[in-house]
Parts: structure tokens; C-alpha cells; sequence
């Protein structure tokens, strides 16, 4: 090793879902949202003014911050907007975990978490979920650094009760919690009313999957306005201008459209309670997810062998060669017709495999 690489920060950094190039593929491998994004975003970006893109874009991000205080009726001081769910979560892992006790999070949860906590150097210890992937509540009422609890739970798809939540904050009030709930409007329930009651809860959330711009990188965390200054103070000491001009625009527009928005995540919830029924029918087993996957395992066809062949068949789904979790697999909630063509591709399967 040449000395100079001693000193080099070395991590071992989180792998995305595949995003094939070839087309024609049903793709229920990242958690992206089948829908295009609102009308009222494409009409926003068809009338942007592209000679503003010579000038910074706004470091406050006032327009969108306003828009989500707004729509959540909250304070603009209690909303903070990055690039995307991901980077709100690692500079609050910056500002707020900087003791030496251990951060806790679930052994099965969002496997960004770890990585964030390897990058930082901060300790983390991950918590077992018990064999039908819950959070036993009892595991968090020990001292620690911080919590962090994705609800539901990614990629097991596994709601916690807001009870449970509130009792951890209630036993943990001199650490921050970060409930990261890029799946609560798939018919979860969001513990956003409980940030005026518990000054160290920070709820994190995306423009990913519910409202359909996974590529346009929108995330936010709403919380006490400490908790938001402090934030802010991070941000401006890394990088004053997250969010470019035409993300900006394009939120504002997303976040407008409150019908659009309702209509596609109730399309998507019925089309997971049918796929629900589905998959039952054909052996497998699963939690019941509120999110827009589905985590399943069948009772008598390994998970990765159904990963394989479905690939090879150019639909996408998720396989985590993890222990606990290898004999599952993650399946993203399509349009109904990608739906159907996943179950029926998956009957015909199980049914030649059978009659070998
Ligand atoms: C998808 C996801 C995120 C990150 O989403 P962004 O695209 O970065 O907003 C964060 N947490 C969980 C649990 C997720 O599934």
C-alpha cells in the first residue's frame, strides 16, 4: 500500500438497486413510483426560464421550504429540504450524532444507515428485530447516542404503532430520534404531530416514491426549530446550494397538486392489496406491508432463484444476500399490468417447477 493511502478515508459504500439500461423491462427493484410525476410538474419545467440558470439558485430554498410548511401546516422554521431523503439523513447523522454512545437502528432496516455511521466514525449498535421483523420498543430504553427508525420499515415493509414511537421519545429525551417515513403515505401513519410535543424528534421524508421524482432528488426533514437551525448550520458549512433551480421549481409543482398526489398513492395501495392476494394464492408469505412493496418469501422456491430467473425474464425485482433476509425478495408495487404480468409469470414458473 503506498504510504499516502494509509491516510485515505476507506468505506465500504452502500449499493443501489440495479437501474438496467435495456427497455422494455418491468422494473420492481427500487421502490420508484410507476406514475409520472404531477402535470402540474411538467408544466413547470416545460415554462422554466433557463436563463436564470446562470445565477445560484436560492441557498434557503425558500419557495419549497414555504410550500411544505404549507401544506403540512407547519412553520418554515421547522422544514429543512436537501437532495433527496438520503442527504437530509446524513447531515442529520452529522449535526446530531456526535457523542460516543452507541446510535441504535435495526439490524434489518434501511442499509444506508450503516454506511452513513461508518463514514462519520460514529458508534452505532443494530438492534435485532424479532422473527416477524418488529421493533421490540424495550431494546431502545438503554442509554445511547441516538435512534433512528425507518416506519414503516424498509425492506421489511413493517409498520411500528405511533405508541410504540412515542415511548421510545418519551424514555429517550436527551438524544435525537430520526423516524425516517419515505413510505408513510402508502397508508402508514406519520408521527409528524408529535415534533411540537417532543423537541428531539426529526421525521424525514421524500419526494421519491409517493410523488413520483425519485430522479429529481427531493427530501426533507420537519422538526423543532432547533433542531432545523442546527441543521441549517451544517448545511451552509458544507455546501450552500443543495437544490438546483429547476428541483426547486419542480417540487413547488409536486407538492401543488395535492389531488394528483392522493389519486396515484390510492392507485398503488389497491394494487398492493391485490397483489397481496395474489402472491398469498401462490405460496407466499409476507408481512403486511404499508408501503409500496411488498417484502415475500415463498414457501418452497428460494428467493434468489426467483430473483434470477425473473431478471433473465426482464423483470426487476430486489434481492438482499443478507442474513435473515436472503430467502426474500422486495417486490416494488407497479402499474396493475405489471402486476399481472409478474403473477402470472411467477404461476407458470412455480408450475413447470413443480412438474420437474
Ligand atoms: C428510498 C429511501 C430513502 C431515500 O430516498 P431518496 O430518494 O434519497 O429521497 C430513504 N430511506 C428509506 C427507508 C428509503 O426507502
Amino acid at each position: 500500500m503506498s504510504a499516502w493511502e494509509e491516510n485515505v478515508r476507506k468505506v465500504t459504500p452502500y449499493t443501489p438497486g440495479e437501474q438496467p439500461r435495456e427497455k422494455d423491462v418491468i422494473k420492481l427493484n427500487t421502490n420508484e413510483n410507476p406514475y409520472p410525476p404531477s402535470p402540474l410538474v411538467v408544466r413547470a419545467m416545460q415554462e422554466m426560464n433557463t436563463e436564470q440558470f446562470r445565477l445560484y439558485p436560492d441557498p434557503t430554498i425558500g419557495d419549497l421550504v414555504r410550500e411544505i410548511a404549507c401544506y403540512y401546516g407547519l412553520d418554515e422554521e421547522e422544514v429543512f429540504v436537501g437532495v433527496g431523503s438520503d442527504d437530509v439523513l446524513a447531515m442529520s447523522f452529522l449535526t446530531f450524532f456526535n457523542s460516543g454512545r452507541p446510535v441504535l437502528f435495526p439490524d434489518i432496516t434501511y442499509s444506508f444507515y450503516d454506511v452513513w455511521a461508518e463514514l462519520f466514525r460514529i458508534p452505532y449498535r443494530q438492534i435485532p428485530l424479532d422473527e416477524n421483523f418488529e421493533v421490540l420498543k424495550n431494546d431502545y430504553f438503554t442509554e445511547n447516542g441516538g435512534i433512528v427508525l425507518a416506519n414503516p420499515n424498509a425492506p421489511t415493509g413493517v409498520n411500528m404503532a405511533l405508541s410504540d414511537i412515542e415511548e421510545i421519545l418519551k424514555k429517550n429525551p436527551d438524544v435525537v430520534v430520526i423516524v425516517d417515513e419515505a413510505y408513510v403515505d402508502f397508508g402508514g401513519h406519520s408521527v409528524l404531530p408529535l415534533i411540537h410535543t417532543y423537541e428531539n424528534l426529526l421525521v424525514v421524508q421524500t419526494f421519491s416514491k409517493s410523488r413520483s421524482m425519485a430522479g429529481i432528488r427531493i427530501g426533507f426533514a420537519m422538526g423543532n426549530r432547533k433542531l432545523i437551525r442546527y441543521l441549517l448550520d451544517v448545511k451552509y458549512s458544507f455546501n450552500s446550494y443543495t437544490m438546483n433551480r429547476p428541483a426547486i421549481l419542480a417540487g413547488v409543482a409536486a407538492m401543488r397538486d395535492r389531488e394528483y398526489f392522493e389519486q396515484t398513492t390510492r392507485q398503488i395501495i389497491e394494487t398492493r392489496e391485490w397483489t397481496k392476494k395474489e402472491l398469498k394464492n401462490l405460496g407466499f408469505h409476507f408481512s403486511d406491508s404499508m408501503t409500496n412493496f411488498i417484502f415475500a418469501s415463498h414457501k418452497d422456491c428460494p428467493a434468489q432463484e426467483l430473483f434470477e430467473v425473473l431478471k433473465k425474464n426482464k423483470i426487476y425485482v430486489r434481492f438482499f444476500n443478507k442474513p435473515r433476509i436472503s430467502n426474500y425478495l422486495r417486490i416494488t408495487i407497479g402499474t396493475r399490468e405489471e402486476m399481472e404480468k409478474l403473477v402470472s409469470f411467477i404461476s407458470e414458473y412455480l408450475i413447470k417447477r413443480e412438474a420437474q
